[in-house]
């Protein structure tokens, strides 16, 4: 296996005392290479260290397991159908880029058959050669072939990560993450020995503007376990000092730092690189994870791994699996910190039995093969739409932290990944100077915007007059005539949501077409009505996600339904 010497030659050596199983005696606890053929991983279990080495690797899963019985395959020849960049240039360490990894990372053609898409693999249980010797598969609420995929493709896309490990639902991933706040290290959680002995509860602190579903969970759910707490902090608001003192610093690693960005549905941008620095300067043992839930942007627009946080959250009901019919999530973890985590978290899967079907797997990795063409296209709609309605005077507030006008705009600039970059920038933005305007200079992050922008503004102004595309959500607060009066406010949004034509009144996000809904009863109906209006969540608030549609027809939608609502 020529790609494993060539790239990482102690993954082979690790233990180089057990042959594996298609050369005699199976190993039984962690991964390893056969030291006979070199080719064959040794794995009992661990779906998830196999996958961690096709990441790092950059390889395809199935040249560490083959899907078939190995036993059909000369040793020495290897089950690949298309030749790779380390097949032509054996010292290349050329890695694909984001829109090839969507299209190929977890979808090599099956060996068996030839077929370009992977079979949906239905078993619930897989036949063993002798006790505990398999493929890699036993039952498949441990590991499901479909799964890995799913989990090999979206651990490429997501820049920074060593493992995904999908779930039932974005939800289910939340519980898991916060149930790790109370499991024992041993387990491979967050609370230490020491923790456990002292009684004390674990915490996580949580932005406070959220997506109702995790608040919901966070405060209502995670507290009846005894031994989990959970505060909120406006995160934009308090500033340096105000981070540093809500995290606690008496607690050992139990703590989890939770962040939306942007928030749901106010779009507010979080001071991410502040609060990954203050994270960061806590000595690591005392370190709180810093979880991201990046459902908003996708891994298209950002990479909060890349930015100092530990775990990506995911609901992939939403823009990776894009068309609106798939509920799923996944936690994604930081390479380096992949080992304690991944243990625990699907040690709790495992356990809890949250786990997507084979079908949804496949999906979702189908939906995610044209995550990138429809993340810009959403982008550019909302960009436009956005641009659109903060000229609209029966708009009272239009929040896409992508318009230059948005307070969060240079932190949008400096949220961007790099393959968002890349593509503004053959569409003709001036990125380098949009990243001097963010104050982001020669890859170090500035906390304060230069005073003086050096570039040519005039050119850069023309092409990027508006802002930047940054995902396809937009929230409008409408402006009633009597803002005082709730019910006239939602007389108003109700008459503009159901006159929509194109943009469906529903719940959800980033899927192909367009959705519009009133967080106010709808999303974030579940979060107290007092707080509700303290973040700005009132009856005149309209969410949009906005689709893939000609952004024309959209802008007329939404012209034609403001005509009726304020007629
Ligand atoms: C939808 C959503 C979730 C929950 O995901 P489900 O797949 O619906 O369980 C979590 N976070 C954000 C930001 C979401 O939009």
């Amino acid at each position: 296996m020529e790609i494993l010497r060539d790239t990482r030659p102690t993954l082979e050596i690790r233990n180089p005392s057990k042959p594996c199983a298609r050369n005699g005696v199976h190993a039984a606890s962690k991964i390893d290479f056969c030291s006979l053929c070199k080719q064959h991983a040794i794995f009992p279990h661990a779906s998830g260290t196999i996958i961690n080495l096709a990441t790092v690797l950059g390889c395809s899963l199935q040249y560490i397991y083959p899907r078939v019985d190995p036993s059909t395959y000369p040793i020495h020849s290897e089950p690949r159908s298309r030749p790779s960049q380390q097949d032509i240039d054996s010292s290349s360490m050329h890695t694909d880029n984001f829109a090839t990894n969507a299209v190929h990372a977890g979808s090599a053609p099956d060996p068996s058959t030839g077929a370009v898409i992977p079979s949906i693999s239905l078993s619930t249980t897989y036949r063993q050669d002798s006790i505990g010797v398999h493929k890699g598969f036993e039952y498949s609420r441990s590991a499901n072939p479909n799964r890995n995929d799913f989990e090999t493709m979206l651990a490429s896309l997501e820049v920074g990560s060593e493992e995904a490990i999908a779930f039932s639902s974005g939800s289910a991933a939340t519980a898991a993450a916060a149930q790790w706040a109370c499991l024992s290290e041993e387990e491979g959680g967050g609370r230490t020995a020491e923790d456990i002995a002292d009684g004390g509860k674990s915490h996580i602190l949580c932005i406070n503007d959220m997506y109702g579903g995790t608040y919901r969970y966070l405060a209502r759910v995670a507290k009846t376990t005894g031994n989990l707490e959970a505060s909120f902090l406006d995160f934009d608001q308090v500033g340096e000092a105000g981070i540093r003192s809500a995290i606690r610093r008496n607690t050992k690693r139990k703590q989890i730092v939770w962040i939306e960005s942007p928030t749901n549905p106010m779009l507010i941008l979080p001071p991410l690189t502040l609060i990954s620095e203050i994270l960061h300067s806590i000595p690591e043992a005392h370190r709180p994870i810093l979880l991201v839930d990046n459902t908003f942007l996708s891994p298209y627009y950002s990479n909060p791994l890349t930015l100092g946080a530990d775990v990506a959250l995911h609901s992939i009901s939403k823009y990776i699996n894009g068309h609106s019919d798939v509920i799923m999530g996944a936690l994604v973890i930081r390479k380096g910190s992949a080992q304690r985590l991944s243990q625990g978290f699907r040690f709790l899967q495992n356990s809890s039995g949250g786990i997507p079907s084979p079908f949804d797997c496949y999906l979702a990795s189908r939906g995610a093969k044209t995550l990138p063409l429809r993340a810009l296209k959403h982008g550019l709609n909302a960009l436009q739409i956005s641009t659109a309605l903060s000229k609209d005077s029966r708009i009272a507030k239009v929040s896409y932290p992508g318009l230059k006008s948005s307070p969060y705009y240079e932190r949008a600039v400096g949220a961007l990944s790099r393959q968002a970059k890349k593509d503004l920038s053959k569409l003709g933005w001036d990125t380098r100077a949009l990243e001097a305007r963010a104050g982001i200079i020669n890859g170090t992050i500035k906390h304060h915007r230069p005073h003086h922008f050096s570039g040519n503004a005039t050119t850069v102004d023309a092409i990027t007059e508006q802002g930047i595309p940054f995902s396809g959500m937009i929230s409008i607060h409408l402006a009633s005539p009597d803002p005082s009066d709730p019910e006239v406010s939602h007389a108003i949004t109700d008459k503009f949501l159901t006159s929509l034509r194109l943009f469906s009144l529903a719940e959800s996000l980033g899927g192909v077409e367009s959705l519009a809904e009133a967080p106010w009863q709808m999303t974030h109906g579940s979060i107290p009505e007092a707080q509700r209006l303290a973040l700005g969540i009132d009856p005149s608030l309209v969410r949009l996600s906005v689709g893939i549609e000609d952004v024309d027809d959209l802008l007329q939608d939404i012209h034609q339904a403001l005509d009726v609502a304020f007629s």
